[in-house]
């Protein structure tokens, strides 16, 4: 029997105490239901579901002044956000991005019949190298898309410098990134666009749910009409855009959700901050990524599973999902190893031994803002067990 066959056989004997419960990776923050009736109330009165509704607009205006941007389009799914962007920005050819990040990154790409050169992250940071990133601009690249993987930011100035000095494009993959900053502020001020998601599992979600930060008004303008059919007005068309609006349910639960998200970001740095302490005295496993944010919103607790804990990478997820945790191997595969990447240009594993390594050690702990200490030191624990430790 397979570890999965095993974990489904213990459930089903049906012991159902405390330690029996199952921890998974993430669980979804929710505003309080009566919270969200009004403004259920509003759109039921109203009739107005969708199409820049008066709750996508408030929306907008929220995000502006609580992320401190600008310029805000929001969509109904990160994807959708991300594919919208590469068409805002008329990107051709080869857009150079890395293999270590959600499948999404790299499928929109080739949804828009673009061609992802995937090169190697910086093993301290786990976002794309800029040296590599230089070395692999070909005449036909036409942008760079890198990822603030688990909410930290990229080499921002130094890829800057490389896309101003080869006149590219510069997208930001921010999935991860609501209500990070660094030291100039919010971290989604970089490139020429920044893509959100909302996702459910994301730390600010409206269940489904994404935006596109621009610079200037111009560009949201573009990416407005784009993810609206491409209308400008009644009877004009100015290119073949798409649909990808939020509707006012999402917008109505984006609102009720932003009066929380502050405590809910203080939560799980609270729960990063006893993960940390607990896992302190295990060799083998660390969890420190270098990272240039002042403000962090604790997305995701990655750990790396070195050779000297006594367990695997694989040994150690199959014995937490025993013990019913789950926790995921996030990013394992890396993008170029699924099938459909399989006919770009590469020589070997050997091309990107970073983000190999990271995607061999890395284990992301469940986390979420309700973890409560009890959950924590289980998770802990187990960790330490699996080390043979006590
Ligand atoms: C979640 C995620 C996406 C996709 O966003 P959706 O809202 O789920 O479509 C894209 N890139 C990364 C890095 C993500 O984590």
């Amino acid at each position: 029997m397979g570890h999965d066959g095993r974990w489904k056989a213990s459930q089903a004997q049906g012991a159902k105490s405390v330690t029996d419960e199952i921890i998974r990776v993430t669980q979804p923050d929710l505003p309080p239901l009566e919270e969200v009736m009004p403004y259920l109330e509003e759109i039921w009165r109203s009739h107005r579901l969708t199409n820049r509704g008066a709750f996508h607009e408030q929306l907008e205006t929220a995000l502006c002044s609580y992320l401190g941007v600008e310029h805000i389009s929001l969509f109904a799914n990160g994807t959708l956000a991300l594919l919208t962007a590469m068409q805002a920005l008329r990107l051709t050819g080869e857009v150079i991005t890395t293999p270590y990040s959600f499948v999404a990154t790299a499928n929109t790409l080739l949804w828009n019949d673009l061609t992802p050169v995937f090169v190697d992250v910086d093993p301290w940071t786990l976002t794309l190298d800029p040296e590599q990133v230089e070395a692999a601009i070909t005449p036909k690249t036409s942008a760079i898309l890198p990822v603030h993987v688990y909410g930290h930011p990229a080499e921002v100035d130094e890829l800057q410098h490389i896309a101003d000095l080869y006149g590219l494009r510069l997208i930001y993959d921010a999935a991860h990134c609501f209500g990070v900053e660094d030291e100039g502020g919010s971290i989604l001020r970089h490139g020429d666009v920044s893509i959100l998601s909302f996702h459910a599992t994301k730390v600010f979600n409206t269940f489904e749910g994404g935006a596109i930060v621009s610079p200037n008004a111009k560009t949201k303008q573009r990416i407005d009409y784009l993810k609206n059919f491409g209308f400008a007005n009644e009877t004009t068309v100015v290119a073949a855009g798409i649909n990808a609006k939020m509707n006012e349910f999402q917008a109505a639960v984006g609102l009720a959700q932003l009066n929380h998200v502050d405590d809910a970001i203080d939560a799980r740095a609270r729960v990063e901050a006893l993960y940390r302490e607990k896992l302190a005295r295990i060799s083998g496993i660390r969890c420190h990524i270098h990272s240039s944010a002042v403000r962090h919103n604790h997305a995701y607790f990655p750990i790396f599973v070195d050779e000297d804990y006594p367990l695997t990478r694989d040994e150690l997820y199959f014995h937490l999902r025993d013990a019913g945790i789950w926790g995921r191997r996030y990013f394992y595969p890396l993008i170029p190893e699924f099938p459909m990447y399989r006919n770009l240009p590469r020589k070997s594993e050997g091309d990107w031994p970073n983000a190999y390594a990271a995607s061999k050690k890395v284990i992301c702990l469940p986390m979420y803002s309700r973890l409560d200490p009890t959950q924590i030191t289980r998770v802990a624990e187990t960790c330490i067990d699996g080390g043979g430790l006590v």
